[in-house]
């Protein structure tokens, strides 16, 4: 983490400027209680983050059959993971629903219908994030699920509907992983990435720090390498509403740029003007 560049994107910032937009990497639900290099990336930036009215979470975990949005008061803390330790499992995070942001979202959304969840709560996806990032947890939350049916450009051309929404203070984050192939992970300590993770890594991110975002929405041309690094998309797709979100003219900041057990990116990003 560069944080001379973070105090750059957070510097001197008032409620109704536009919210910077991120991508987590979140990788293993592990890094809601540990203290490593990661967990520690996520609490410096929540840090120096303006205060958002709320966050909006598009996590790989909520995956569904038309999209969805959270929008009650008091979401509940969701454990879908098993063989952690119980501490894990005994984790909550209590913050507040955004149920009116949810409706506002939904109303913005004039060609692809949303509908209002009560069912869902918070995935790890999301908490696993933020119990790290803002762990007061009091800042409404509330996420937005995936249609696995659709193509990318359904994900991309849906967010670009909601961009407005981090001028009202809502601050979007996308989390999944750059790389996530988890036949492929290696649980010795200090593996190495793979040379075909490290490769399809950096081709999102060359195609990222130059605005490509169609090379992106069409990463399945890459073949065989995109298959490598997303057997299945769940954890890629977050990254399609990050890209749906962005303003022309916003950077991109990265960080925790490295691996988790060889096959797992855990490179994560802000865009900020
Ligand atoms: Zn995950």
């Amino acid at each position: 983490m560069n944080l001379f560049e973070l105090k750059k994107i957070t510097g001197e910032h008032k409620v109704s400027e536009r919210m910077p937009l991120m991508f987590i990497g979140h990788g293993n639900p592990m890094n809601a209680i540990e203290n490593n290099r990661f967990s520690t990336s996520w609490k410096e930036v929540g840090a120096k983050l303006p205060r958002p009215q709320a966050i909006l979470s598009v996590s790989a975990h909520w995956l569904t059959r038309g999209t969805r949005v959270l929008a009650v008061e008091h979401p509940r803390t969701i454990h879908d993971f098993g063989g952690f330790p119980q501490e894990l499992f005994a984790q909550q995070y209590p913050a507040p629903g955004a149920p009116e942001f949810a409706k506002e979202t939904q109303r913005l959304s004039t060609r692809q219908h949303i509908v209002l969840d009560d069912e869902w709560g918070f995935d790890h996806g999301t908490w696993s994030v933020l119990v790290q990032m803002f762990p007061k947890a009091d800042i409404p939350v509330y996420q937005l699920s995936i249609d696995y049916s659709k193509p990318m450009s359904y994900h991309f051309a849906l967010a670009q509907q909601l961009r407005t929404l981090r001028d009202k203070g809502v601050l979007v984050i996308g989390s999944g992983n750059i790389v996530h192939n988890l036949h492929a992970v290696n649980f010795q300590s200090n593996a190495k990435p793979y040379d075909w993770a490290l490769e399809f890594d950096s081709t999102i991110k060359q195609w990222i720090e130059k605005g490509d975002h169609q090379s992106i929405l069409n990463f399945q041309r890459l073949g065989a390498l995109a298959l490598q690094a997303h057997p299945t998309y769940d954890h890629f797709l977050p990254l399609m509403y990050v890209l749906g979100f962005y303003h022309s003219g916003e950077n991109p900041t990265f960080f925790n740029d490295d691996f988790d057990m060889s096959s797992v990116s855990m490179r994560s990003m802000i865009y900020h003007t």
